[in-house]
């Protein structure tokens, strides 16, 4: 079988579970999640009723932006934006690579009517080297065409993995040109660590030199809860320098209810059995019996309020002017949006401190990579964890597939028969080798 087909049957076998699950979901009455088709005017009016209730100005920009943002990363329909612009976001964020140019065409299907002035648009671009300023204004007159707009807020590099990347003069040569002409307004750049493609440099080396460098507007990178140091180093620098700060990655909560799934699965491929399982399921069982005394000492019904504590964390930060939360449906937007300018409060304190105390060593730094130049593979530990994050915490399972089975490096079927480099390496304690073969296995639907 080869790669096409492969993606063919995982996509296939995704897209039937995710009808089975949305179905599930309409009739237990849990909200739309899932829900496919929907016309703005059949959208529930509780839906209707949210609204945004902070605004921050991004930086340098002077825009007004609300604090809680729209990762368009899963958008496939107009009314689903139309909900998201109703209810206060103003801060778009899209890529001309989210489902090939589809979403960026879906936004300017919603946005058409409405009044450009009141809405933040970025959307990014992966550099190829040797590309021109003819070629980088090729592609931003392409993602005009498909926004439908006049403009473009902010245009990004997306996701440069060296301060090298950052200085790209074909990109810098176009966006002079597109800001003369009225066609862009600021310029960006995001980043959530290297996929090892070449020699990587840490997310907070490139974002400090891209500060310092004077030409970016705005930023997008990871800061949570978990993963702090770096993220408010770069908070800070931003601040120095006025330059918008948007986040992604806020929620780094395992959804703990799974931790008994982790064990089965552990345990069918343990019949032939295998060091790095034997080590896991130990640590596994020890930290269900935990996620259950939490459960019942924090009196959670779900981990959605775990995770409610995460964004408030990020939200509560003063430097923080966008939080770009990933809302694949009215669930998301109901939830998210009842977080506008709530603050963290003590309670909340204390679950996330005790969430770190139980998980905190089973969560793969976002953005980290400090492991990977160990190992005799390339194989790019952190995004293989964040696909993993992808499908497991943030419901986005098709997306994480195809993003796996896309990768260009070697994957952690590589792992099975290692002696762990990279989790000696981890100053975090991640039993990562493990985790790695479980997130191939889930990647792969084995
Ligand atoms: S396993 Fe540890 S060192 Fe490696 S990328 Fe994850 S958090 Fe960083
Ligand atoms: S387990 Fe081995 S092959 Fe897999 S990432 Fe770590 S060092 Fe590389």
């Amino acid at each position: 079988m080869d790669k096409n087909d492969k993606l063919r049957r995982n996509s296939h076998r995704i897209s039937r579970r995710r009808f089975i699950e949305g179905s599930l979901a309409v009739l237990a009455g849990t909200g739309l999640a899932g829900y496919k088709g929907l016309f703005a005017s059949d959208v529930p009016s509780r839906y209707k009723e949210l609204r945004i209730r902070e605004y921050h100005t991004l930086g340098r920009t002077g825009f007004k932006v609300s604090d809680i943002g729209f990762g368009s990363g899963e958008l496939t329909e107009p009314a689903l934006l139309e909900a998201v612009l109703d209810a206060g976001i103003n801060y778009i964020d899209t890529a001309e690579n989210y489902r090939r140019g589809r979403v960026e065409r879906t936004i300017g299907t919603a946005i058409k009517n409405r009044s450009r002035k009141a809405i933040f648009i970025t959307t990014k671009l992966v550099l190829r080297k040797n590309e021109t300023k003819k070629d980088v204004l090729d592609r931003a007159y392409k993602c005009l065409e498909r926004l439908q707009t006049e403009y473009i807020d902010c245009l990004m590099i997306h996701k440069p993995s060296t301060v090298e990347q950052t200085k790209h003069d074909g990109f810098h040569a176009a966006i002079r040109e597109l800001k003369a002409a009225g066609k862009v307004r600021f310029c960006g750049l995001s980043n959530h660590g290297s996929q090892w493609q070449e020699e990587p440099e840490t997310m907070e080396k490139v974002l400090l030199a891209a500060a310092e460098d004077g030409r970016f507007d705005v930023m997008l990178f990871v800061y949570n809860f978990l993963q702090r140091e770096m993220g408010e180093r770069i908070l800070t620098a931003c601040k120095e320098k006025n330059i918008g700060a948007t986040l992604m990655k806020t929620n780094p909560v395992l959804n703990y209810l799974e931790t008994q799934e982790m064990i089965e699965r552990a345990e069918k491929e343990g019949r032939q059995p295998s060091e790095y399982l034997k080590r896991l399921i130990p640590r596994l069982k020890e930290r269900a019996d935990k996620a259950e005394a939490f459960k019942k000492k924090y009196n959670l019904a779900n981990y959605e309020e775990v995770r409610d504590a995460a964004v408030k964390f990020v939200l509560s930060h003063p430097d923080v002017h966008s939080a770009c939360l990933t809302i694949k449906n009215y669930s998301d937007l109901e939830a998210y949006v009842s977080l506008s300018g709530t603050k963290f409060d003590s309670v909340e304190r204390k679950r996330l401190s005790a969430y770190k105390e139980i998980f905190g060593d089973f969560y793969c730094r976002h953005a980290c990579g400090i492991c990977e130049s160990k190992c005799p593979h390339r194989v790019p530990v952190n995004t293989v964890m964040r696909y993993n994050h992808y499908f497991k915490s943030q419901g986005r399972e098709k997306t994480a597939v195809l993003k796996y089975a896309s990768l260009e490096t070697n994957r952690a079927d590589f792992c099975m028969d290692c002696a762990g480099y990279c989790e000696k390496a981890c100053p975090y304690g991640v039993p990562v080798q493990s985790l790695l073969v479980l997130a191939h296995q889930t990647l792969t639907l084995a």
